[in-house]
């Protein structure tokens, strides 16, 4: 006898349904949902051993526990104990030093629910901004680029594209090891139809690239003259789409100006491929019917990523590939809720459903809504900005709540370190091993993705509903209770929530007059069709949006932006003379907190590395297998080399996903990571550092 409950897989944005299946003795198997429209039934290596990551092995934080003062040891404590005295330290810092003086610290994993309140609790209640999350250092470049150029944060298409284009381009992304059941369509796709052509550009080898038609293996920090170059080629070739440019969109005119300037010749040069790989890429999106571009870390986290995502997004304005089946940029979503969160305003700069802080109308309208305090028109401090504040002391109190940025951070040193001066740390997790436990003043043990109930969103809009399948270990509660009561705690009413059921039906109201209108939405409903897409009118989702070429912009045309191909990345030097890019690995998840304690996902890749190329590790005298230093002023790293011609001369790559190992963090890649920003996106440039290399 057991029962099941369907829900949906809580790593990666691709948001594959899953069945769990429980037995009398309450233990967990998985399997995927055959009725599922994103996954129809597969799931990675990941999704398969899910249920093992909820399982209490001794990992799991069973009851609040907290400390009276930096040099005694935290002890168990209730919840009210816990919550009355953080609530206590919050007010005192508010009324002394001003509400910009607390920050929280959240994670695209939370469930939309949680993001919300905790939003309302920040902008609404306490009176600052400084709620940020691990979105930022994701997806905020392409957040950003959306805006600019379609006038809203939306992906456009839909999954089901993938099935109706016969071009694919997938820019700085591996998907087949990050996205691999999105991947799995992709492959589908291409064996039905032969028509299908793949485009990767990427300065490395990936397992992506086993089925590209084409792999354009670029100088990291090119993709902009790459981008441009296509377009320019798209241009002069006569596969551009003139109506369209002229009834849809602004600035074609500068951007031609602006891609003329370099000549495919010159841009060849530039990127480290050959010219001819540039026209055939701009051949085979021109020629297609249909167009589709993915991407992630490799646009967005970069010194000038929503330059990047906007080069890439004017290829489709120029094509016209855009509102139509089979086509439209794609940013893949590397957390399953980054875009519930963004859905529901929680970044520095947003309000709830899109709404910008900058605007005091939009401020005004949540305020109201809210029945809270004035919300202040000053953005709030980003993620790593807060890490700043800590060290410079600004910041007195931070809330981090299910990320560990103490491995994801980049100049992770730099983080620990403005962590070891905080004042106050309260850490809201699942795991007591995420290093951030050691410097939390108070530690909130958090129900984990069985253990709750609420909604997430996928990549391509579709929201999903979460149930509660088992009891969370200990005292654990689930994140938005915690929140709520630490609210009521310091005396905030419109926190006493009954269920996450009335949560959502708030959030969904807040929504009703924007763009992503879910005001209709409800459990009930989202339960019944087992998944909706964004917006959602008259009991229909939209699965493709702008298909009457009317975009959000205040004209209704998409707006093509033009700039110079700059990399504003760090130099490299004769001291530091490689290109450090990171990323992820097939079977580990971010910062291994739940991936990390299922035996058989270690096996893939069982430790951390340095993929180098052969002729630069034949000048350092390093074989596979020796251990070599990485340095630089930030710090080092001390792992085995990889040495393979998978990656291009100059550049070298490690794993993101290893911290501590016991006493030492000579794993951990963010050791050695740049904390240059995008100007616009603030997204930290984790794929270009310039480090040594040296035989240990
Ligand atoms: Fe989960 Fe992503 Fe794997 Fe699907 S592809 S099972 S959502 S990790």
């Amino acid at each position: 006898m057991r029962n099941s409950y369907k829900t949906t897989c809580c790593y990666c944005g691709v948001g594959c349904g899953i069945i769990v299946h429980k037995d009398r003795d309450g233990q967990l198997q998985v399997e995927g949902d055959p009725s599922h429209p994103v996954n129809k039934g597969m799931l990675c290596s990941k999704g398969m051993n899910l249920h093992y990551t909820v399982i209490e092995k001794g990992d799991r934080l069973l009851y609040p526990e907290m400390r009276y003062h930096k040099n005694l040891p935290r002890k168990r404590v209730t919840w009210d104990a816990a919550l009355e005295r953080t609530a206590a330290v919050f007010s005192s810092i508010i009324k002394r030093y001003g509400p910009e003086a607390v920050a929280f610290y959240a994670s695209g994993q939370c469930l939309t629910e949680e993001y919300y309140v905790v939003n309302k609790l920040i902008k609404g209640f306490i009176g600052s901004n400084n709620i940020d999350t691990n979105s930022r250092l994701c997806m905020s470049s392409a957040v950003a680029a959306y805006k600019m150029a379609l006038g809203e944060d939306c992906v456009p298409g839909t999954y089901e594209d993938i099935e109706l284009t016969d071009c694919i381009f997938v820019a700085g992304a591996n998907p087949a090891w990050c996205h691999p059941i999105l991947w799995r369509r992709v492959e589908a796709a291409k064996a039905s139809n032969p028509r299908l052509k793949i485009i990767v550009s990427d300065p490395r080898v990936t397992p992506s690239c086993s089925i590209a038609d084409l792999h354009l293996q670029i100088n990291p920090g090119t993709d902009i003259t790459l981008h441009h170059a296509i377009g320019r080629a798209l241009i002069t070739e006569g596969y551009i789409d003139p109506s369209f440019i002229m009834d849809h969109t602004n600035g074609f005119d500068a951007y031609r100006e602006k891609v003329m300037q370099v000549s495919i010749d010159e841009a060849a040069v530039q990127c480290g491929i050959p010219a001819a790989a540039i026209y055939e890429a701009a051949k085979l999106i021109g020629k297609a019917k249909g167009f589709m571009s993915f991407w992630t870390m490799g646009l967005n986290q970069s010194s000038v990523g929503v330059h990047k995502n906007l080069s890439l997004i004017n290829l489709h304005l120029i094509t016209g590939k855009i509102g139509v089946p089979g086509s439209g940029p794609f940013s893949l979503t590397g957390q399953p809720n980054a875009m519930g969160g963004r859905e529901v305003g929680g970044l520095a700069n947003l309000l709830p459903a899109h709404r910008v802080l900058s605007n005091p109308a939009h401020r005004q309208e949540m305020q109201e809504f809210w029945n809270s305090g004035p919300i202040s028109e000053k953005p709030g401090l980003t993620a790593t900005a807060m890490f700043d504040a800590l060290h410079d002391g600004r910041l007195k109190a931070i809330w981090i709540m299910c990320t560990n940025p103490l491995v994801s951070l980049p100049d992770a040193r730099f983080a620990e370190a403005a962590l070891a001066k905080a004042p106050y740390v309260v850490v809201q997790e699942i795991s007591r091993k995420p290093e951030t436990i050691k410097y939390a003043d108070v530690v909130l043990p958090a129900a984990a993705w069985t253990e709750k109930e609420g909604t997430m969103t996928n990549a391509e809009r579709r929201i999903t509903w979460l149930p509660k399948i088992n009891d969370a270990p200990g005292e654990a509660l689930p994140d938005a209770t915690i929140i709520c009561r630490f609210a009521q705690k310091m005396g905030f009413e419109g926190f006493d929530y009954p269920d996450a059921a009335s949560i959502y039906a708030e959030h969904c109201r807040s929504t009703i007059g924007t763009n992503i209108n879910i005001g209709e939405l409800n459990y009930d409903l989202i339960k019944e069709q087992r998944s909706v897409q964004w917006p959602y009118v008259h009991g229909e989702s939209k699965k493709r949006l702008f298909e009457d070429h009317q975009f959000y912009t205040p004209d209704k045309k998409a707006q093509i932006h033009s700039f110079d191909a700059d990399n504003r990345s760090e130099s490299l030097s004769p001291d530091f003379p490689f290109i450090l890019t990171t990323g992820r690995i097939r079977d580990q998840w971010h910062t291994m907190s739940k991936t990390g304690k299922v035996n058989k996902l270690k096996q893939h890749i069982p430790e951390a590395f340095l993929e180098i190329h052969p002729e630069d590790a034949r000048r350092l005298g390093v074989s596979t297998g020796d251990v070599v230093i990485v340095s630089n002023p930030r710090g080092k790293v001390q792992v085995k080399a990889q040495v393979s011609n998978t990656i291009k001369k100059g550049v070298v790559f490690l794993p993101m996903h290893w911290g501590h190992i016991g006493r030492s963090d000579l794993h951990r890649a963010n050791n050695l990571t740049s904390t240059l920003l995008d100007p616009i996106s603030l997204q930290p440039d984790y794929k270009y550092a310039a480090v040594s290399v040296a035989r240990y």
